[in-house]
């Protein structure tokens, strides 16, 4: 039986949690698979003004037994940074339970308006894979002579073979499982040391399966496509800081950021991996009952396909699909031309999942 550690975090994250967790247990239970949730209040800023951290001491161990970690959305500005939220929360997480892969799907969905105009459902669907442990985010570094004119800071990339290569490995698995076929996001015209290593890194993984197309492309003209030709990605690979930059550019394609699901995963299956929506807490809506509780939704099927419960996962995604492709405004939340609630959207969707 799956243990899942549910973490609803601040704003918007307490609102759409709960829709998440009802979605996956709905259609894990038709599936016959028993999914236990244990919810925490930590990692949120009422426990910080409480405890004076994020977490509590000795979390590792209170969650490392766990499968996964389904979370909401963390940060509250107006209380705490939030560089103070996010290190001592999500990234801790990412860091300790060596989550070294993030995955983003892009997709345009039924009934929501890319700003890509002529585009729709279909010619959009690609995964950005990003490293993300290592690279450009090693903490490496040091201001010199400070307060002096000679003043110098800097900051190294730090990029590890073992590093590299799993994240790159992970890629291709990911690409024989869809159309096969693999960018690698590089600069190796301008960083004159780590990237070229990175694409020597490709060249050596690539051989391994040759059964996957690949291509790639500097960081700079690859975000130019992926707005003018994203029907040319299938799977997009990247380092800490472009993946950063390519995984928000990706969705942002696809239409609205509330739809937009992601993984932090440890393959290797030691640690527990983490399924959040790619948004944040949205302090501006927090609170009002409006915020599209698709991208937790949809979160929670990506956790099931890592609990290798794919068909499960299938089947919330096909549930998101009826929905929006029924277009009824009374459901759809504001962000996507609706007048309806974050209840109305997600029990639309749990609705769906009761009858397959
Ligand atoms: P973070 O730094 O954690 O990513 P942020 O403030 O940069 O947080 P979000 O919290 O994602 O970004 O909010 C960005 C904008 O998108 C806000 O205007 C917010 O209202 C909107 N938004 C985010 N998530 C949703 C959602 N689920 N439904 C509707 N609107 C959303
Ligand atoms: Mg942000």
């Amino acid at each position: 039986m799956p243990k899942i550690a549910a973490i609803p975090g601040d704003g918007i994250g307490k609102e759409v949690m709960p829709l998440g967790v009802q979605a996956v247990e709905v259609v894990a239970q038709r599936h016959g698979l028993d999914v236990d949730f244990e919810w925490f209040d930590f990692a949120n800023v009422e426990y910080f003004q409480q405890h004076g951290q994020m977490l509590p001491d000795g979390w590792q161990s209170q969650l490392g037994g766990f499968d996964s970690i389904f979370f909401g959305a963390v940060g509250w500005p107006q209380v705490v940074p939030d560089h103070v939220s996010l290190w001592g929360s999500l990234l801790q997480f990412r860091r300790q339970f060596d989550q070294y892969v993030n995955l983003r799907p892009c997709k345009i969905l039924p009934g929501i308006t890319p700003p890509l105009r002529d585009r729709g459902p279909g010619d959009v669907d690609f995964l950005v894979v990003r490293e993300n442990t290592e690279g450009e985010y090693s903490n490496a570094g040091g201001v010199l002579f400070e307060g002096t004119d000679r003043e110098l800071a800097m900051q190294e990339t730090v990029m590890t073979r073992i590093g590299v290569d799993r994240v790159m490995k992970y890629a291709f698995a990911q690409a024989q499982k869809r159309r096969k076929k693999v960018t690698s996001a590089t600069k190796s015209n301008g960083i004159s040391i780590t990237m070229p290593y990175w694409d020597s890194r490709f060249e050596a993984v690539q051989s391994d399966y040759p059964g996957v197309e690949t291509d790639r492309f500097h960081i700079d003209i690859l975000a130019a496509h992926f707005v003018q030709h994203p029907e040319w990605f299938d799977v997009v690979v990247a380092s800490n800081l472009f993946g950063d930059i390519l995984s928000d550019l990706g969705p942002a394609c696809t239409g609205t950021i509330g739809v937009a699901p992601s993984a932090n995963i440890n393959p290797t299956g030691e640690f527990p991996s983490l399924f959040e929506p790619v948004h944040g807490s949205a302090p501006d809506i927090a609170g009002k009952g409006v915020a599209n509780p698709i991208g937790q939704i949809w979160s929670g099927a990506m956790m099931l396909d890592h609990l290798g419960a794919e068909a499960a996962g299938r089947e919330i995604e096909t549930a998101i699909d009826d929905v929006l492709r029924a277009a009824d405004p009374q459901v759809l939340t504001p962000d996507i031309a609706g007048q309806g609630t974050t209840e109305t959207l997600g029990q639309a969707i749990i609705d769906v999942l009761r009858k397959e």
